[in-house]
């Protein structure tokens, strides 16, 4: 599919939505089914996908991506019926004899823009929510995950209704025409310059968007903690995916009190999971391509490595790396690291915590490990970050009932369960009068008498 070839296939699936064919339940559930073969059928080739693309390990796949999916469509298909009801709510009396009801409607025709590092879930997830909500789709993965973007294309196709959901292989040429037509939603999830690239071309068509960005997510170690579960926590929230995760623990700031203790127990942590030679475990990734490991390499220079710190260009693989004495104003505390780096810095209190988090755009995640319940709240009410932990990394991601979204900088827009299918669905208001009475009074012209009756009334 080449770019010229765009817009014609944006008009088809905008014939398609127009006749109606994505509104029935039966259409959408058959669709999710659809979806939840092609990954139960395809799971091996899938994983062989993303084990070339960021050396996933198999169960890696089938635990953050694959389980992830078929949770979600088995969450979306349970629910769906009820969520797409209509919604009776109550009618003001001076309104009366009347219904008011809430009809979910789907937006229409939809384009999803996915991210690399979870290539097959960050791509799927958010057309889940949108099928389910009763839309047709245009998906694009990230180019920059090759393997699993090209498998992808291959599979959909064979498995999903083509008149309706569709596909495009490509890279920054097809995500600008893409970026052209008229949808009725865009879903990104990605960096924040491309973010600000797609918010302005839907502003062209006044196009409502969902931005699921990333940022720098802290992490905050109170002096009151249980160390070796919070410093395990970290480590694996921090290197799952060579810490290519949008809300892994970008950097942590620990309570001076504790610091020496929490590093010693970060370093057997990580050797605990993946042994003397990361390098040689399975459960640890690879970065996704050669200007990334550069990137993260260059972070590297002038800091105080801790643990880890190996490199190896040809494998693009960098050690479980923890620095420390980082100072605020380097490159590594700039910008939001994706990768398995992790800068510790040591705060006096719990205050000075708040004010370093505060005084940065706000992140997609936060993290706070104390036992003290004051302390958690105190964190929690004083800093705001799109979703939060509580002696956890990662995990506010997992429940359908929890939704998934950034804030400010972090991004605007959420997913998940409900809150997915509510993002692709217009809430459309109707009031159903009765005319069986009609009072005068309620037509002008208002004469005294009647000024009277309706202010009494309202
Ligand atoms: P990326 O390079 O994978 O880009 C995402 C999409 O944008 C791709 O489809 C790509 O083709 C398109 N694109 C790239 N350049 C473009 C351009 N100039 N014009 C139009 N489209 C363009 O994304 P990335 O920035 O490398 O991803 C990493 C970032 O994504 C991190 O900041 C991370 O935190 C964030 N992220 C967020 C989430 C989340 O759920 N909030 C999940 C994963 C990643």
């Amino acid at each position: 599919m080449a770019a010229q070839d765009i817009p014609q296939m944006v008009e088809a699936l905008r014939a398609s939505f127009d006749a109606g064919q994505t509104r029935s339940h039966t259409w959408r559930d058959r669709q999710l089914r659809r979806m939840r073969d092609m990954l139960r059928e395809n799971e091996a080739a899938l994983g062989d996908a993303m084990k070339e693309d960021l050396g996933k390990s198999h169960f890696d796949c089938w635990l953050s991506e694959l389980n992830v999916l078929c949770d979600e469509i088995d969450f979306s298909r349970k629910h769906l019926r009820s969520w797409m009801r209509p919604e009776r709510v109550a009618t003001p009396i001076h309104l009366q004899p009347a219904s008011c009801t809430i009809l979910r409607e789907p937006l229409g025709v939809v384009l999803v823009l996915g991210a690399w590092n979870y290539p097959i879930q960050l791509t799927l997830a958010p057309a889940i929510a949108a099928i389910a909500a009763g839309n047709c789709v245009l998906l694009k993965p990230s180019e920059v995950s090759p393997a699993s973007a090209r498998l992808l294309c291959e599979l959909l196709p064979r498995y999903m209704d083509p008149s309706c959901i569709r596909i495009v292989d490509g890279g920054i040429p097809e995500a600008t025409a893409l970026l052209e037509q008229r949808f009725d939603h865009i879903f990104y999830t990605g960096g924040g310059v491309v973010g600000r690239i797609v918010m302005e071309a839907a502003a062209k068509h006044l196009c409502p968007v969902t931005l699921e960005l990333g940022g720098k997510s802290p992490v905050i170690i109170d002096s009151d903690v249980h160390l070796k579960v919070a410093a395990r926590r970290v480590a694996r929230g921090k290197f799952w995916n060579a810490g290519q995760t949008c809300i892994a623990p970008d950097y942590a700031l620990v309570h001076e009190r504790i610091e020496a203790r929490f590093l010693k127990a970060l370093q057997q942590a990580i050797r605990s999971f993946y042994g003397a030679s990361p390098e040689a475990s399975d459960d640890f990734g690879r970065i996704v391509n050669d200007r990334h490991f550069q990137r993260l390499t260059g972070l590297l220079e002038g800091q105080e490595v801790l643990a880890g710190g190996e490199t190896n260009s040809e494998a693009r693989y960098i050690a479980p790396t923890v620095l420390k004495n980082v100072a605020p104003d380097s490159a590594v505390m700039n910008e939001e690291i994706f990768g398995p780096i992790l800068p510790v810095l040591s705060v006096r209190d719990m205050d000075e915590a708040i004010g370093f988090v505060n005084a940065r755009p706000k992140p997609l995640a936060l993290y706070v490990f104390s036992r003290n319940k004051e302390t958690q709240e105190s964190i929690l009410s004083r800093t705001s970050s799109g979703g939060a932990c509580v002696n956890e990394t990662l995990f506010h991601f997992a429940p359908h009932e929890l939704p998934f979204g950034g804030v400010g900088g972090s991004g605007m827009g959420a997913y998940h369960g409900r809150f997915g299918f509510e993002t692709f669905t217009h809430r459309k208001s109707v009031l159903n009068k009765s005319t069986a009475v009609d009072p005068p009074m309620a037509y002008p012209p208002f004469t005294a008498a009647k000024q009277k009756w309706v202010r009494r009334l309202l």
